[in-house]
């Protein structure tokens, strides 16, 4: 990986770059999970590359749906083991939850390297590898495992897209997503959608976990209870629109 310099103005950016690009080299992220990035860091820089208002109070709602869960997985592809394997593991750790990992471009080996690298950053068990039941899909990420996402109550799939995040919201699952487009079918599709970056919102997360953890449990009730799902979206195009506008003004001047 090249050294990025900690002072430089657009760091975070350009390590997390480095890392999706790591990933391809050794094997583990597709060559399209680096298109997959770039619209991802297009949406940052529309955002402020800041965890917005409303991505904060989604990220505490999915928490909330992961403490409360009876089984809670956390599904894996390749650019999330490239870009934050280690925030998985953490939240995995503070919420109880399985990880399970799930490719839309499967092989044995990608699958292999991506559970080495979750267990390399701590993970006791990753699931993925021995998948004995199947979403209602016609392409690989269809294979799961029936302890894992099949039966899972709360899923968290980071980076997904649209087709599984609406058969798994057909299968009357908690779905939460992170996908930094607000437009995407997925955001749309899902029962609580962080839009943020993947990196910001696990540790947000992870935080959140630390301390939600000792809330009673009808404090936890309440949150999701009181949640909106399309507000958030929507506020999460006006907090763009917003700082557009901002924007706009300052090259005004
Ligand atoms: P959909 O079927 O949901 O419309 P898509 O085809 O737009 O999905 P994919 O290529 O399947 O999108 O998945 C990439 C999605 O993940 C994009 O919407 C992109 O904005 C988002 N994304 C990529 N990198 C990140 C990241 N680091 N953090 C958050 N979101 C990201």
């Amino acid at each position: 990986m090249t050294d990025i310099p900690p002072d430089h103005p657009r760091y975070e950016s350009l390590l997390a770059r480095e890392k999706v690009a790591a990933g391809v080299k050794m094997g583990f992220t597709s060559i399209q999970g680096l298109i997959a990035q770039g619209r991802g860091e297009s949406f940052d820089y529309l955002l402020g590359e800041r965890s917005t208002e409303s991505a904060l109070y989604a990220e505490r709602a999915a928490v909330a749906a992961l403490l409360l869960a009876e089984n809670p997985v956390i599904s894996v592809n390749g650019n999330v083991a490239a870009l934050a394997p280690e925030k998985v593991v953490a939240l995995a750790d503070l919420t109880g939850a399985k990880i399970e990992v799930n490719l839309f471009h499967r092989t044995e080996t990608r699958m292999h390297l991506i559970i080495e690298q979750l267990k390399a950053c701590g993970a006791s068990e990753v699931l993925g590898k021995n998948p004995d039941a199947s979403l209602d899909l016609s392409h690989d990420r269809r294979l799961v495992e029936s302890r894992g996402i099949y039966s899972a109550d709360v899923v968290l799939v980071p980076l997904e897209d649209g087709d599984r995040c609406e058969k798994l919201v057909e299968m009357e699952k908690i779905v939460i997503t992170i996908d930094l487009n607000p437009l995407s079918r997925t955001s749309r599709m899902a029962t609580i959608s962080i839009v943020d970056n993947l990196t910001r919102a696990l540790g947000n997360m992870a935080k959140f976990a630390g301390e939600m953890r000792k809330e009673r449990k009808d404090e936890l009730v309440n949150l999701i209870t009181s949640y909106d799902n399309k507000k958030v979206l929507s506020e999460a195009i006006s907090e763009i629109q917003e700082h557009l506008k901002n924007l706009a003004a300052e090259v005004e001047y």
